[in-house]
């Protein structure tokens, strides 16, 4: 089955299915993430493969180690995200490709995707002048724009241990190869129905628990959590607090993009004048 998948129909829902059994720990898939999504080489693969706790604003998927096993750790792209339910500007939104996509421009830093997400997948730039919240986007711009065919991650795994295609092709291969091999597999999707449904799936030999799938995540939606992030808040805060907070953001973004602009401007030729200030001073 190619898994490899095309967007002309663009009402598809697309997915990653990453098979435990495959994975061979090389980190070729953080390190195809790092390079596409220009993250910098501060924490560059092959040193680490410890646990969900390694992804950061720039590793943005990393390998978590489990019962002798290497898991892929990301955003699990959930059908129906409390992260994107607590936002409070729609900076993080769900798209018909699957993807829970994020849009700095109208972040304003509040944080409450972060508190709310059941995996706790975001972070945050805490010590960028202009920080912003990073996870993975399923590379959701340069896939949907047509510049690549499938993300970056799952282009580059060597032995298709992380595939990408449409979410219900992905689940029936996944029950297709727990039927054949059903003394090997665990039979269980992780993602089928984990918190309604995400579009990044597993399937494994072993439990996932310490590798970002902990017990206490719910088989169904988890909206709730988004209302009890937001009901936490006061309301002041949230009405006057946070529009005040949203304009300063929106301005400091807007003079960041001006300067950037002026910077790359072409220099003014000087005036005839400027010349002759310069001749007679
Ligand atoms: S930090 Fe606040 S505004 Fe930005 S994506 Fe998260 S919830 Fe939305
Ligand atoms: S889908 Fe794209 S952003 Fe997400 S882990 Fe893979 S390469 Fe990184
Ligand atoms: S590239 Fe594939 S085999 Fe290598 S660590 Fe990533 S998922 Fe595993």
């Amino acid at each position: 089955m190619s898994t490899t998948a095309s967007h002309a129909n663009p009402t598809r829902s697309f997915a990653i299915l990453t098979d435990v059994t495959l994975c061979i720990g090389c980190e070729e898939c953080v390190a195809a993430c790092k390079t596409t999504n220009d993250t910098g080489e501060d924490d560059a693969p092959w040193p680490w493969q410890g646990g969900a706790e390694e992804l950061s604003s720039t590793r943005w998927t990393t390998i978590a180690r489990t019962e002798g096993r290497y898991v892929r750790v990301h955003c699990r792209h959930c059908l129906d995200p409390a992260c994107a339910a607590a936002c409070p500007v729609a900076a993080l939104y769900t798209t018909e490709s699957g993807a829970v996509a994020y849009n700095a421009d109208i972040c304003m830093g509040c944080r409450y995707c972060m508190v709310a997400c059941p995996f706790r997948m975001t972070r945050y730039e805490w010590d960028s002048p202009m920080p912003r919240v990073r996870k993975c986007i399923l590379c959701h711009d340069a896939v949907s724009s047509g510049e690549l065919e499938e993300p970056a991650c799952t282009a580059a795994c060597p032995t298709k241990a992380t595939v990408f295609g449409e979410r219900e092709a992905l689940l029936a291969e996944a029950r297709r190869r727990i039927e054949a091999n059903p003394d090997k597999y665990i039979h269980h999707i992780w993602g089928e129905h984990e918190v309604g449904g995400t579009s990044v799936l597993y399937i494994s030999d072993v439990e996932l628990t310490a590798a970002g799938w902990p017990d206490e995540i719910p088989g169904h939606a988890v909206p709730e959590l988004a209302t009890t992030v937001l009901s936490t808040v006061p309301a002041t805060f949230l009405t006057v607090g946070a529009g005040m907070a949203g304009i300063h953001w929106v301005i400091r973004r807007r003079d960041k993009r001006a300067a950037e602009a002026a910077a790359a401007a072409p220099a003014e030729p000087e005036s005839p004048d400027s010349n002759d200030d310069e001749v007679s001073s």
